[in-house]
């Protein structure tokens, strides 16, 4: 039996992988989509220390490359349920038990929930600027948040050519302040405060949205070929209710040792309550789970393991 399953593949989960290791333990990483997670869609990243600049998808694969190196196993496969108190994942018709378990499923960005999303979704509306942007070289767009995410995304698609509508719901942003005067000082941003977008619209193709001003009420419509939505993140708990506390907006509730009610299962970066979400965050949430359930797997009776 492995001794540490881990849910997921994005800092905190290699991060575990590599710390897991190091304390000379077997380990499985699980990973659905993308190793990296949100971190391998991020353009530039700026704040990772002695990285003064780095792209996410370049810091993956050497976490990867790390984790791998030292000997993680890491596969795709799709957790489709959870047994807490084996534990064990589903993985479809596969029932993968371990000595302890580190939930490392990170969040995916959110939706923006006006008309014409769904429709657009993949066809003008993106949830991925770095997947996506490519398509909208030189061409109008628009980015919908005001965090470090809608910042970042709209200094990606300044870079690119694009002319930017920058709509966020507020006058001020949420993201830091660095990234907030790379975007005022970008002559391709124009920014669109304090609105909300009601629609998208077009035919085959997106043409243009339609935003509401949140003070006056005035309703425009900017022409644009394509709408990011940078509006947060949404934890990937769905599969855990009922089963461990969750915050209302999903986080797994557990303090900063990462342990949860269940003795051999902990958790680790996005997925759950923190103050800060970053990187380097997540990756510190990484070392301390693995490092707490090797203390678990290791206070065992041979037997009980
Ligand atoms: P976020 O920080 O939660 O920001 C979401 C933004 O969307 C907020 O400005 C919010 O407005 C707006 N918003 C939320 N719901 C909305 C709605 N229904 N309609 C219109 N606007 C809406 O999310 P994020 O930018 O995805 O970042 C997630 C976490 O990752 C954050 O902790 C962030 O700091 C971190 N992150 C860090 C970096 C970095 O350090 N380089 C890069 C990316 C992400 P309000 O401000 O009015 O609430």
């Amino acid at each position: 039996m492995t001794d540490i399953l881990i849910a997921g593949g994005g800092p905190a989960g290699l991060t575990a992988a590599i710390y897991a290791r190091r304390a000379n333990l077997t380990v499985r990483v699980l990973e659905r989509l993308t190793l990296g997670g949100q971190m391998s869609l991020t353009p530039d990243i700026e704040n990772y220390p002695a990285l003064t600049k780095t792209e996410g998808f370049q810091l993956s694969m050497d976490m990867e490359a790390h984790a791998r190196g030292l000997g993680a196993e890491i596969e795709y496969a799709e957790v489709t349920g959870f047994d807490l108190r084996a534990p064990a994942v589903i993985c479809g018709d596969e029932r993968v038990e371990a000595k302890a378990l580190i939930l490392a499923m990170g969040a995916s960005r959110r939706k923006l929930g006006c008309e014409g999303e769904e429709k657009f979704a993949g066809r003008g509306v993106s949830y991925c600027a770095v997947c996506d942007g490519s398509f909208f070289r030189g061409k109008p767009v628009m980015v919908v948040g005001g965090g470090n995410t809608a910042l970042e995304d709209a200094l990606y698609l300044a870079n690119l050519g694009c002319k930017v509508y920058l709509l966020h719901r507020r006058g001020e942003f949420r993201g830091g302040k660095a990234l907030e005067l790379s975007v005022r000082a970008a002559p391709e941003i124009e920014l669109m405060l304090e609105r909300v977008p009601l629609s998208v619209n077009g035919g085959g193709t997106v043409e243009s949205v339609t935003v509401r001003h949140v003070v006056t009420g005035h309703t425009e419509d900017v022409e644009v070929s394509g709408v990011f939505a940078a509006v947060g993140v949404a934890p990937a708990t769905e599969l855990l209710k009922g089963m461990l506390p969750l915050t209302e907006s999903g986080h797994i509730d557990c303090g900063e040792s990462c342990e949860t009610p269940y003795g051999a299962v902990f958790c680790a970066g996005d997925i759950r309550k923190k103050p800060l979400y970053q990187i380097v965050t997540a990756c510190a949430d990484g070392a301390v789970a693995a490092t707490a359930a090797a203390g678990y797997i290791n206070s065992r009776a041979p037997e009980q393991t």
